[in-house]
């Protein structure tokens, strides 16, 4: 880590203490160079690249709201959504990648829903996969019917 004073490129890190449940480490690093002292903040950081481009961090609050339309008038609780989303951040993340699109957290989001719930499931997918007609019902409730089978 550069010094923000000097431009040195090594820097000695004085103290660390996490915030925010974890998720991030505050640092204080002192520059041996010219000594001043200055903080920096590190988390695994993971983006949403939306369709625009513009990317955002990942929010798991987004990710419960674009499922709790879908859980509408089902036996679905808040509890529930917060462990789904958890199961989505901990899916994307254990992939490595330091960005993804948003469709593809869409993907992610499909496998956990199934679980959940199976109506919410399909109006998940039917917006998700852009279902345009009662065959693509029939066949991805032809695939849950094999899946539950199985
Ligand atoms: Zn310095």
């Amino acid at each position: 880590m550069h010094c923000p004073f000097c431009r040195h490129t090594d820097s000695r890190v004085v103290d660390s203490r996490t915030a925010d449940d974890g998720t991030v480490i505050r640092r204080r690093r002192q520059c041996p160079s010219c000594s001043r002292r200055f903080s920096t903040i590190e988390s695994a950081s993971l983006s949403v690249v939306k369709r625009s481009g513009v990317g955002e961090p990942f929010s798991r609050s987004k990710v419960i709201s674009g499922v709790r339309k879908a859980c509408q008038g089902r036996p679905v609780t808040d509890d529930q959504l917060a462990v789904l989303a958890q199961k989505v951040e901990e899916s994307i993340r254990l992939t490595g990648v330091s960005e993804i699109e948003a469709h593809d957290v869409g993907l992610a989001i499909l496998q956990p829903l199934k679980d959940l719930d199976l109506v919410a499931y399909l109006r998940f997918a039917s917006v998700y996969r852009n279902f345009d007609s009662l065959e693509d019902f029939e066949k991805a409730i032809a695939e849950l019917r094999e899946q539950s089978d199985a």
